[in-house]
């Protein structure tokens, strides 16, 4: 856990847009009142998360349930998924959805039959990509600073206050210093070796 002990605060967002890198994909979150942006800013340096990315860590956010992420566009109905978008199952139990023209990895799914082990609860949250985040709401590019601020919401996104997952795939000197992996004094979140 990080040992910076001042609460965080940020602008939370009601909802964000997101979409793929040739916009063939285009996505909407709404983000129910009690959404708890700190527990749901998480990172993964697992290998299938490593090669779909390209990155040393998957950046994501977590929204449950997973309803509460839409497609949206002129040529499909709110829902639907687009054309373009591939699923691809690297394991049992989850699917990664990205877009088959331009690569962008848009989000990481349990399966709709999915439970939780022991409770025998269904695992109905879905994790999107940060990085896919449109830069108004990422950053703030273009805000009005009233309905979105001028720095936008990635702190409220990213901030890293959940959980960083498969931290024994770290990398010595690199991603095991980093604060944005829950490491060293600014830290947050809870550190696991596995998911
Ligand atoms: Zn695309
Ligand atoms: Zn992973």
């Amino acid at each position: 856990m990080g040992s910076n002990t001042e609460p965080l605060t940020f602008p939370k967002p009601k909802f964000i847009t997101g979409g793929c890198l040739c916009n063939a994909i285009r996505y909407r979150v709404d983000f129910p009142e009690d959404h708890d942006f700190l527990k749901s800013s998480s990172t993964c340096q697992c290998t299938q998360c490593r090669k779909q990315t390209g990155s040393l860590f998957f950046s994501c956010h977590k929204i449950s349930p997973a309803s509460n992420f839409q497609f949206i566009g002129d040529d499909f109905s709110s829902g639907t998924p687009p054309a373009a978008l591939k699923i691809y199952q690297a394991s049992k139990q989850a699917e990664r959805a990205f877009c088959g023209n331009c690569g962008s990895f848009i989000y990481w799914k349990p399966l709709a039959d999915s439970t939780e082990p022991g409770s025998g609860n269904k695992m109905d949250y879905l994790c999107f990509t940060v990085g896919t985040t449109d830069p108004l709401y990422l950053f703030g590019e273009g805000a009005d600073g009233i309905e979105v601020p001028n720095e936008g919401f990635g702190l409220a996104l990213a901030n890293g206050g959940g959980y960083h997952v498969w931290c024994r795939n770290e990398i010595k000197g690199v991603t095991d210093e980093s604060e944005l992996l829950g490491k060293g004094t600014k830290g947050r979140g809870i550190r696991l070796q596995e998911e």
